[in-house]
């Protein structure tokens, strides 16, 4: 498949032309692989770019249309002149050719092809940290089934918003306080187009919000097959507010907030009618998108169907998946809320206002009851699924009330437990490692356990090399990184560079990252403070490293990062002990492949899934969690560690358990396995539980298992 399929692939190809006539002809190919993130999941694809100019790449944040336009004639002529790098960009310009035939996914029923595909409606994608378009664990979800969907070669297209600002930036000052802040992207410079008519305009659809017809148009963002649409309202035509639309991820603003919801479901629509595009079915990723339905019940009307008919064309080409099992997650609205800034959307869909409210409400007839996009996502849909097993039941007994009297067991909604793309997310060593053992296409073949039995035969040494790499690379960048957000803050330089002298990449290395969400739990790990303090400096001694953002409004999550940032003075802490600042795509990245253990702690069952988790299995690393989300369908007794996942209302007596908890694994067991060691200095123990980590996450949370889950289970047509 080239560029030129799919709407906007003319407005592609033109780009690329443009930037090869920047490039050599020698070196005219990078052209193309610089407009299709395939690169960025193809090993090799960012090595060769950071070998062109390492300094440069990383300024431009592993963007590689700027990093292009940036580089100057004299390195790109050298570089032209180096047969090395000729066969290089040769290997990779095979290894991303994507009109390499591959064997298409197909969902019983369905007849998909390129103008009826899978149409994927998300709030966020995570593709790649060059394009801030995500703020967490949706996105990355989000972007991780695009890049399956490519490799399987499923007719898929995503809809999302192009923010221009996107999700906030997080600095800490010295008092460890948390502080936002925002960067503007120029979608220019990103691998984008806008997608234009066959007037060769720019394409443009517009949604009533307020009083104003906001008009936006469309950006194409190709990942692999798949092509991204990101949909911007910043354009002249608009006011100050119509503009504004796009600007933030989860912006605070709540009105602000329902007219994104009438972009993305709406626009969503109307932008893939004006390419030509008639989904096959339309897969709302979270409520954010749930406005599609009023949009599609709307053209169901218009193509002659009675009120009823028209709901039931609607269920059937709709499925939504839920990922908030936290009520304060489901927003609500009031009526006044909604309908003054949808209000005119409602009326010129001929929906009136009662039945616009009443479907985002548990109980439609109830009027005092505030409306949300989750119910009314839950009554368009035919199939409503959960992110895991645990989640899934978490859901039925959530929104029970909105079936009632259907007993919570027979709730029709089921879970496709989340899996995480294992080409995205395993590090360099791990993969070379896995491409010696499970033979190199073996990310085709990753679902299927007999893929993975081979690492049961990695020989000790091999594997601890690679996990040592793994841990150094890691410490090496995490060092450099650490420092900079000391000195940035005005730390002084002897505090600064302690991470230089102290963190040690031969010592046993726990990550927590994530969200800094109250229920995620941070706290405990310093909860008792004295047992952390003397983990950290014993004579076997261990070291932490922590990420994550709080929420700009959750003071107390700000607060438990600043009361981390007081234990900085204790003795043995500043050298063994890392916050890194602004977690994102590419902390993650680092973290879950070098880290040695992957702690996660959320208040039992407020987490849906938990992904972080399974990118660390994938490359090794050993979980140690709370018994919620994936875990404990994943958790065996001989592939990481369980903390109780048990429901308790005494949420102090819980949390003082559990810190206990962690603390008796990381003592008896955690640190001395690791450092019981045989004649040739290897932790055989450590190393078998890593094979069985390998061996049981690998082929049941790889995304390959998802995908092909939402393809058998979620997308057929219940006939
Ligand atoms: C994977 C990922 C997440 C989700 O991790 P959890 O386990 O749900 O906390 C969040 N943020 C980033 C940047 C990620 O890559």
């Amino acid at each position: 498949m080239s560029a030129t399929t799919h709407p906007g692939g003319r407005d592609l190809d033109r780009a690329i032309a443009e930037l090869a006539d920047d490039l050599p002809g020698p070196l005219s190919a990078l052209a193309n692989v610089a407009y299709n993130y395939q690169w960025s999941w193809t090993p090799g694809g960012d090595e060769l770019f950071a070998s062109m100019d390492p300094q440069r790449w990383r300024r431009c944040g592993g963007n590689p249309v700027q990093f292009i336009r940036e580089m100057g004639r004299q390195r790109l002529d050298q570089l032209a002149a180096d047969a090395g790098f000729a066969t290089r960009l040769d290997e990779l310009v095979a290894r991303v050719d994507l009109r390499r035939p591959v064997e298409r996914s197909v969902a019983a029923g369905l007849d998909l092809d390129e103008d009826h595909p899978i149409a994927f409606l998300c709030s966020e994608y995570a593709v790649h940290a060059s394009l801030p378009i995500y703020s967490g664990g949706l996105g990355a979800l989000a972007g991780d089934i695009l890049k399956e969907a490519s490799d399987l070669g499923l007719d898929m297209v995503g809809v999302g918003l192009m923010y221009r600002s996107g999700y906030f930036h997080q600095r800490i000052d010295t008092s460890g306080w948390q502080h936002e802040y925002w960067t503007d992207t120029n979608p220019e410079n990103l691998p984008a187009v806008i997608v234009t008519d066959d007037c060769g305009a720019p394409l443009r659809f517009s949604v009533p919000i307020d009083d104003e017809d906001v008009v936006g148009q469309v950006w194409r963002v190709d990942v692999g097959r798949v092509p991204l649409y990101l949909l911007d309202t910043d354009l002249p035509e608009n006011g100050p507010v119509g503009r504004w639309i796009t600007s933030r991820l989860y912006e605070g603003n709540r009105s602000i907030r329902l007219a994104q919801y009438a972009v993305l479901g709406v626009g969503g629509v109307r932008a893939l009618r004006a390419m030509g595009v008639d989904p096959a079915v339309y897969h709302l990723n979270e409520g954010h998108a749930a406005l599609c339905a009023f949009e599609r019940f709307a053209e169901a009307r218009r193509s002659g169907l009675d009120h009823d008919a028209a709901w039931q064309r609607v269920r059937s080409a709709t499925v939504f998946t839920t990922h908030t099992p936290v009520a304060a997650g489901n927003e609500t609205y009031s009526a006044e809320e909604i309908l003054s800034v949808l209000g005119s959307l409602a009326t010129s869909s001929g929906i009136d206002d009662e039945e616009f409210l009443a479907r985002g409400r548990i109980h439609p007839e109830d009027r005092s009851e505030p409306s949300g996009m989750t119910p009314l996502a839950i009554r368009s849909a035919r199939s409503v699924n959960g992110v895991s097993r645990r989640h899934g039941e978490v859901a039925r007994s959530m929104w029970q009330p909105l079936f009632a009297p259907t007993p919570t067991e027979e709730v029709p909604i089921s879970h496709v437990t989340n899996g995480v793309h294992a080409p995205s997310w395993i590090c360099p060593p791990m993969r070379g490692l896995l491409d010696r053992h499970l033979g190199a296409e073996w990310p085709a073949r990753a679902s299927d356990p007999a893929t993975w039995e081979p690492v049961a035969r990695i020989p000790d040494d091999e594997l601890w090399a690679a996990r040592t790499r793994a841990r150094t690379d890691m410490i090496d960048w995490v060092r450099e990184r650490a420092i900079n957000d000391r000195l940035r803050r005005g730390e002084g330089l002897g505090y600064a560079e302690a991470v230089e002298r102290t963190l040690d990449p031969d010592v046993l290395t726990v990550g927590f990252a994530r969200r800094l969400a109250t229920y995620k739990r941070l706290h405990l790990v310093i909860a008792d403070a004295e047992r952390a303090i003397r983990l950290l400096s014993g004579d076997r001694p261990i070291q932490f490293l922590f990420a994550g953002r709080a929420h700009p409004q959750d003071d107390e999550a700000k607060r438990i990062v600043q009361t981390m940032f007081s234990l900085k003075g204790a003795d043995g802490v500043a050298g063994r002990v890392a916050f890194l600042e602004d977690y994102d795509l590419t902390v993650a990245r680092w973290l879950v492949a070098g880290c040695d253990v992957w702690g996660n702690l959320p208040r039992p069952p407020l987490e849906a899934s938990g992904t972080s988790g399974m990118k660390a299995g994938l490359n090794g690393v050993l979980n140690v969690s709370v018994l919620d989300g994936w875990w404990p369908e994943a958790y065996d007794g001989t592939n990481g560690w369980a903390i109780s996942g048990e429901v308790d209302a005494d949420t102090a007596a819980q949390d003082r358990r559990h810190t206990s908890a962690l603390f008796d694994l990381l003592e008896r067991e955690v640190v001395p396995w690791f450092h019981e060691r045989d004649a040739d200095g290897l932790p055989n123990r450590w190393l078998a539980m890593v094979r069985r980590s390998l061996q049981t996450i690998g082929p049941r949370f790889c995304a390959t298992r998802m995908v092909n889950d939402y393809v058998t289970g979620i997308y057929p047509p219940r006939l």
